[in-house]
């Protein structure tokens, strides 16, 4: 793997612990890592590590990534372009837009339709990727059409209904896994500007009084099992509260786990894996992870709670 043609790269940085760049603050050290302003050299770069074998990890806001402690070989690309423009009633987004922001510059203008972006506090491009949504709005719902990046440098623009956009799934994790997003067209509907804020508020107190605010979280951290909450489940097994090292289960709602003390990655996947365990043993349901891991675990013991 050559990567001189990398070193050479402007405000290229060398082990850069990813804890700095993550909302959870957590995560081991990235051999290679740039913040990029400019979306023009996306293409470039992912081109150029393709061609010379650099494993390239894309980072958005770190607010469902779960940086593992022994870090991310390669490099590891933070796109922080927040451009966000409105006309004939679509809104483009560059992938590091911030969700709520968007949420509240759309209100402000009398835009409806973003209103549930107000409490996902993350990127753009990773809500894309994961087709991100709360109180009956979501990516799929709005998305007209999203530009990417392929592995090979190609860029193209791809319909929202080609997306294979599913319940915090779509085509970006599977056949189309390594492809950057850079922007995404969202539909929006004009509307008095007192009436998209009052709902677009509504949104966000109703989320203050009943998840954990203003702590690190990755915000859920299993998908709702068919017909049921993993939430409740992880209640009624008497898991909100439980703790390991640095980390906690939240008592206020049970399917957040939050980083009190200087948690490392596998103070966290160890709740996982418990609580995982006890609402299986418990309920017979597995609960599939909705946050994601990037990076390597430091030891064995913590690559055996890996599992999806
Ligand atoms: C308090 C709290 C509440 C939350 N509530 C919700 C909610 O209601 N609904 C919901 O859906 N989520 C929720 N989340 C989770 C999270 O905010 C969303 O999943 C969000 O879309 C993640 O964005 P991010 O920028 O933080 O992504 P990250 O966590 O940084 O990354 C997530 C994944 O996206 C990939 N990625 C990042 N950028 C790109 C890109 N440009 N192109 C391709 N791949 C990319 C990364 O490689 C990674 O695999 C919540 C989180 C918190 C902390």
């Amino acid at each position: 793997m050559s990567t001189d043609w990398l070193q050479r790269w402007p405000g290229l940085r060398r082990d850069e612990p990813l804890a700095r760049h993550s909302q959870f603050g957590i995560g081991g050290p990235a051999d290679m890592f740039l913040r990029l302003d400019e979306l023009a050299v996306v293409a470039e770069l992912v081109a150029r590590c393709t061609e010379s074998g650099v494993p390239l990890t894309i980072l958005g806001a770190g607010s469902n990534a779960l940086v593992l402690d022994g870090g991310v070989r390669g490099l590891a690309l933070r796109l922080m372009t927040k451009d966000l423009a409105v006309a004939d009633g679509v809104a483009t987004f560059a992938a590091g837009t911030m969700l709520p922001r968007a949420a509240l510059d759309l209100a402000a203008a009398g835009w409806t339709g973003m209103e549930w972006g107000i409490g996902v506090p993350g990127s753009c491009g990773a809500s894309i990727w994961g087709n991100a949504g709360a109180f009956g709005g979501d990516v799929e719902g709005s998305l007209v059409e999203c530009e990417v990046v392929a592995p090979d440098g190609t860029t193209r623009w791809i319909a929202g209904a080609d997306c294979a956009f599913g319940y915090r799934d779509s085509r970006f994790k599977h056949d189309l896994s390594g492809h950057v997003v850079l922007h995404g067209r969202f539909t929006v509907v004009a509307d008095d500007i007192a009436t998209v804020r009052a709902r677009t508020h509504a949104v966000q107190s109703e989320r203050k009084r009943t998840q954990p605010y203003g702590v690190r979280s990755l915000g859920s951290t299993f998908k709702n099992p068919p017909g049921d909450f993993a939430g409740r489940l992880l209640e009624a097994a008497g898991l909100a509260g439980r703790s390991h090292g640095g980390a906690r289960i939240s008592p206020k709602h049970a399917n957040f786990i939050l980083n009190v003390d200087h948690a490392s990655a596998a103070d966290v996947l160890a709740l996982v894996h418990c609580a995982r365990d006890e609402v299986a043993s418990r309920f017979d349901v597995v609960l599939e992870r909705e946050i994601v891991l990037l990076g390597e675990p430091a030891s064995d013991a913590v690559a055996a709670q890996t599992a999806p």
